[in-house]
């Protein structure tokens, strides 16, 4: 018997988990995403802070007590989470903040905060007898998810809009995955795949109409709160492309909230790139549910323009005090050269999108002084290289080999 119900975020209804996989049959797919609903008092039994304190993990697995496995013999070798939260004390100062951290998720085994994800969604696929899996991403969600279940022998096919980066296809390709590349965006990549995944029932693990995701994303949170002592922060900075993410850190604060791990939530603000913000504009209007739009931003992972997750995370968002807010493509760039020279961390450009709000917020002066802030970097640098060189305003110097040559082209006696 699971300790958890499913709950749709619409209307309400609340399903076992056998009787539903993907999203609420009344409400449909976009609307009617359901949420995990743990019994806590079941949780609490044999969970708490001092258990985690003898727990020698250094992995998202830590936190298994909280996320919906029923068959742990089916969890991956490969090592998810517990990422390094580096404090950015120059920073801070510099912008008037009493603390700021940076969590790189781009060091999970295929460098996005994806595998967090993708290593709850094989254990679920393999509970239910999967032989063939399917996803339509953007390039990271998919490349994660190659990695986890072709290394368990499943069949996976996966859907990717044209402009995916080179190096997210080259990792579908070796990890053994059967790519599809579609003519067309991430969005029409996304409904092709529910197409497919319906037609052939294939597992998917398309974002948001999947409600074990979001379980996974939420160690991120959890980790936050262990790493700093359970002293919460203010205000947590996140990229938002469908919202999977920033809903699943919510989940993961409310969780850790009601089981009386913290005593208070932070506020949290969603960035998106100015060229697909359909969830600012939602914000901003009070709307439950965003208009569609076109995507333009280099920011691939980003580049969504029906976000899945959309109900969700407007609801996180509000519930959280927090906002949501659009930066430019140049800010984007700008916030990728500051994270890897202050902080040492290279991101792909959604990857530093967070910090590019928060720099943003600081210039307006439009955050409380003596604020603790935690940015979020979702995916590396090298997933994107043609992406990130566009942040690098020096290019190599040719010389000969020559010491002379050194001399004169770095002006050196
Ligand atoms: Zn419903």
């Amino acid at each position: 018997m699971a300790f958890w119900t499913l709950h749709c975020v619409s209307c309400q209804a609340t399903y076992q988990p056998e009787e539903v996989h993907y999203t609420c049959p009344r409400c449909g797919p976009l609307l009617g995403t359901l949420e995990v609903v743990y019994d806590l008092e079941t949780v609490a039994s044999h969970f708490d802070r001092q258990q985690l304190r003898l727990d020698a993990r250094a992995n998202h697995w830590r936190y298994l007590p909280l996320l919906p496995i029923e068959k742990p013999e089916f969890i991956s070798p490969l090592a998810v989470g517990w990422t390094p939260l580096y404090r950015q004390e120059a920073l801070a100062r510099e912008w008037g903040l009493a603390d700021l951290w940076v969590k790189d998720d781009g060091r999970n085994p295929t460098a996005s905060l994806k595998d967090r994800a993708s290593s709850v969604g094989l254990v679920k696929a393999l509970e239910q007898g999967a032989t063939t899996v399917t996803a339509a991403s953007t390039g990271n969600a998919a490349s994660s998810w190659a990695a986890f279940t072709a290394l368990a022998g499943l069949r996976t096919v996966i859907f990717v809009p044209r402009n995916a980066p080179r190096a997210k296809i080259a990792q579908l390709l070796l990890y053994g995955a059967e790519v599809l590349q579609v003519e067309g965006n991430y969005d029409q990549a996304f409904d092709l795949c529910m197409q497919a995944a319906r037609q052939w029932h294939w597992y998917n693990r398309s974002t948001a109409i999947n409600p074990y995701l979001g379980e996974g994303k939420k160690t991120a949170a959890l980790e936050i709160c262990e790493q700093l002592n359970w002293e919460v922060p203010d205000v947590v900075f996140v990229s938002v492309g469908d919202g999977c993410i920033i809903q699943g850190l919510w989940k993961g604060f409310r969780d850790l909230f009601q089981l009386g791990f913290i005593e208070r939530l932070p506020q949290l603000v969603g960035v998106q790139a100015e060229g697909a913000a359909p969830l600012v504009q939602a914000w901003r209007e009070g709307k439950d549910q965003c208009r569609p739009l076109e995507p333009h931003t280099l920011a691939d992972s980003i580049a969504v323009g029906i976000p899945r997750d959309q109900v969700k995370a407007l609801r996180a968002v509000r519930e959280s005090g927090g906002r949501f807010m659009a930066v430019s493509d140049q800010e984007i760039l700008d916030a990728i050269a500051l994270l890897a020279r202050k902080a040492g961390v290279l991101a792909e450009p959604a990857g530093a999108t967070a910090l590019a709000g928060l720099k943003r917020l600081v210039e307006e002066k439009q955050l409380t002084k003596d604020v603790r802030a935690v940015v979020l970097v979702t995916g590396h640098g090298l997933k994107d290289i043609d992406g990130v060189l566009k942040a690098a305003t020096a290019t190599p110097r040719t010389v000969e080999p020559s010491l002379e040559a050194v001399a004169r082209t770095l002006k050196l006696d």
